[in-house]
């Protein structure tokens, strides 16, 4: 009988012992995921939704439409431009050639 008992008692613990241990899993598996906004258009994954959004925005699936003035160099940011125009054409003015809205107005 005491044999018994002490069986018992040794079940019981081992039973909550499973328990603890995927407590641990649990809240470890939530501090390894970090948040992540994917792409649903290309393979890009960002750690902030600010950043999806801007790329998606103005990254994903745009056409480059910002052209340098001095040559055929493109990109999608404008900012991309002025910097390419100081560094590859120093001593010109910087400014970017909007190719929308060029064509909007040679179509006029
Ligand atoms: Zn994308
Ligand atoms: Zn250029």
């Amino acid at each position: 009988m005491p044999y018994h008992q002490r069986q018992m008692d040794y079940d019981w613990s081992q039973s909550a012992m499973p328990k603890t241990t995927s407590m641990t899993t649990t809240s470890r598996m939530s501090n390894q995921h970090v948040q992540r906004f994917p792409c649903g258009n290309c393979n890009s994954v960002f750690s902030r939704k600010h950043n999806l959004q801007y790329h998606l925005k103005f990254e994903c699936g745009q056409s480059p439409r910002f052209n340098c003035p001095y040559c055929a160099y493109r990109t999608r940011h404008p900012s991309n431009v002025r910097a390419h125009v100081r560094r590859i054409h120093p001593g010109n003015t910087v400014y970017v050639v909007d190719i929308c809205k060029t064509e909007l107005l040679q179509f006029t």
